[in-house]
């Protein structure tokens, strides 16, 4: 350091054993097919910042002798990673809900559960009973738990409150728990999460028109897109295309709950609208699976959930991607039916039960879900001028992850250029 020619930059990290930059692809858009499997491996890596943006990568030695330092940190041979994108979340919730998983445990079945007071109807009381500083409390909480294990972007939904007062006051609690935190967040509007009680039995589409004309003005400004738990028995198509037309028209983007538990065609309604992703797809048909290889929407997998819940099927993701689909993969975190922060955790489910290669992963939790919110100018690989989000993994190589399960492999996470333990 400090020879005279040497460019100032605020931070540099030295010795990354592996540097995964994903860099020796394009900047922006979603990687498909075989350019998942480029990496941009750096052996003895560095990183330079400055103004809390990537200024190059390269090797400890090159850029030893092109920067000049404030502070130099040694990343000690650990392998890096471009900061976590963690796509489908739902944080804002007010309870955990483990007394369900033990009743299942016992043997209970779904309906059994529902009969005593659980799914997801639990969680909209306590959201409702819940003051909007105590939602700001646990959600910041629940965005903190993010950043311990290597994500430094969420898109975090909406969802528990189902009526208007509860949906806005759902986002603003997510809007104030991300205000000065260090993992960026995402919003989308969930009101169409479930019809709550009070519109069942034959008053689903007086739900709807309330999504419609009442929540979605009411919303406006604290999200930047709506998302439908599209499903045959919930919103079914017509009552889906209804409420994300109007959400289209509000300028918001489209993510789409399709095809989780009875095949409905909400892939190929997600392309037709133009939406951003379609989510979960373990019952997608072929139709759907070539729809989304020839468009844009991200095809988002989420193994944690069908794991959790026990399903026999999985999202068909080998066929997706070999169709040419672009493929993320989330955690869906959620208090019901997937309580994990963990993606590298997603990473060991997706390579064991959805068949994926660990190139196809890393692509999926990182690029991939960014390009699919939109935000793959700023976040998702290590170009220069990107924002300097990094994870830092106690691993011998980017192959130990998904290898390695049950422990948090974070060392550190870097976002913004800002070091957090
Ligand atoms: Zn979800």
């Amino acid at each position: 350091m400090g020879h005279a020619t040497a460019a100032p930059v605020d931070r540099l990290f030295v010795h990354c054993g592996e540097l995964v930059t994903l860099a020796d692809g394009p900047p922006t858009g979603a990687r498909r097919g075989a350019a998942m499997q480029r990496l941009g491996v750096i052996t003895d890596g560095a990183v330079a910042v400055r103004g809390g943006r990537i200024v190059a990568t390269g090797t400890t030695d090159e850029l030893g002798r092109r920067f000049a330092a404030t502070d130099e940190i040694d990343v000690g041979g650990r392998v890096v990673l471009p900061g976590l994108v963690d796509c489908h979340t739902h944080p804002v919730f007010a309870a955990t809900r483990e007394g369900e998983f033990h009743l299942r445990c016992q043997g209970a079945d779904y309906m059994a559960i529902a009969a005593q007071g659980g799914g997801i109807l639990s969680s909209v009381r306590a959201v409702r009973a819940a003051s909007e500083d105590a939602l700001t409390v646990q959600t910041r909480a629940h965005l903190d738990g993010f950043l311990r294990h290597g994500t430094t972007t969420i898109e975090g939904k909406s969802g528990y409150g189902l009526s208007t007062a509860d949906e806005v006051k759902s986002l603003r609690a997510l809007t104030r728990a991300a205000a000065g935190h260090p993992v960026r967040v995402r919003r989308t509007f969930l009101g169409a999460h479930e019809v709550p009680e009070e519109y069942r039995g034959g008053r689903q589409d007086d739900y709807v028109a309330l999504v419609v004309d009442e929540m979605l003005p009411a919303v406006d400004g604290l999200c930047e897109a709506c998302d439908v738990f599209a499903e045959p028995k919930v919103f079914d198509l017509a009552r889906s295309r209804r409420i994300l037309t109007a959400a289209r028209s509000r300028g918001l983007g489209l993510r789409v709950h399709a095809d989780e538990i009875e095949p409905m065609g909400g892939a190929e309604l997600a392309v037709e609208l133009g939406a951003e992703s379609a989510d979960h797809l373990p019952q997608v048909s072929d139709a759907g699976v070539a729809a989304l290889a020839g468009s844009d929407t991200t095809a988002v997998l989420l193994p944690g959930t069908s794991f959790y819940l026990g399903k026999p099927k999985h999202a068909p993701a080998r066929r997706l991607l070999e169709a040419g689909a672009a493929v993320a993969l989330s955690t869906d975190f959620n208090p019901g039916t997937c309580y994990t922060q963990s993606l590298p955790l997603i990473v060991t489910l997706a390579c064991v039960l959805l068949h994926m290669t660990p190139e196809e992963c890393i692509a999926a939790i990182t690029i991939n879900p960014a390009a699919s919110l939109r935000l793959d100018a700023e976040i998702g690989t290590l170009h220069p001028g990107k924002r300097a989000d990094l994870v830092a993994l106690d691993l011998p190589s980017w192959r130990a992850l998904g290898y390695a399960f049950g422990g948090n492999p974070v060392a550190f996470t870097c976002a913004g250029g800002e070091v957090h333990h």
